[in-house]
């Protein structure tokens, strides 16, 4: 089997499996799901949304983020590690949200990665999650690791690699294999003692690298 019909099999398979595969990350405004996912960074989901409901209680928009003291920010986000950073970025994506955009979240890749702390990753799964558009495959080091056991890139750069997938793999289909791939490497196929014997792909995996 090539690797366009192995992609194709693996994509109808992880549907099967995870049919209503959603991103982790709790939030109620495309602001929220901003600040989520620039903080899930180096980070799980799990502890982010265990620090975001008081976040976003204390400074619930960008306006409230950006007059934040930056030492009180850093002690909230002090849990996520990389908590300077993180907090410096926020404030300085929330100053620009005001200054360029109103405040709203604009929905356009080009615009999002010109925000500080927004790289392509992020653009793309809110944009994918917030507004319904499929500007590529998000590639976390999930989907890099599964992308290259799966024998779909030998490429380790994150663009490389969601380069190689959107090729593969029809646009319709980019966001939910981005989702659908976390989940399968969060469950199944985890950087160490991945399950194979459990594993619904495993008649098509050449387990590169396992
Ligand atoms: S067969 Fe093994 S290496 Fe391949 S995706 Fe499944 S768990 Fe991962």
């Amino acid at each position: 089997m090539d690797r366009s019909a192995r992609a194709r099999a693996i994509v109808e398979l992880l549907a099967a499996e995870y049919p209503a595969a959603r991103c982790e990350l709790d939030y109620s405004s495309v602001w929220e799901l901003l600040v989520a996912t620039v903080l899930s960074a180096q980070c799980t989901d799990e502890r982010v949304n265990r620090i975001t409901p008081g976040l976003f209680g204390r400074w619930p928009d960008p306006a409230a983020l950006a007059a934040a003291p930056r030492a009180e920010l850093e002690q909230v986000l002090r849990p996520l590690g990389f908590h300077r950073t993180k907090a410096r970025s926020l404030q300085h994506t929330a100053r620009q949200l005001l200054a360029d955009h109103g405040g709203e979240v604009p929905a356009s890749l080009d615009e999002l990665v010109q925000l500080p702390g927004v790289g392509r990753k992020t653009a793309k799964v809110v944009l994918g999650e917030a507004f319904g558009i499929a500007a590529g495959v998000a590639v976390d080091t999930h989907v890099r690791r599964l992308a290259m056991r799966l024998g779909l890139s030998e490429e380790t750069d994150p663009e490389r690699v969601a380069a190689q997938l959107e090729r593969l793999v029809p646009r319709e289909e980019w966001v939910l294999l981005s989702l659908r791939l976390v989940l399968h490497g969060r469950r199944v196929c985890p950087a160490r003692s991945p399950r194979c014997d459990a594993c619904c792909l495993q008649t098509l995996c050449p387990r590169i690298g396992v």
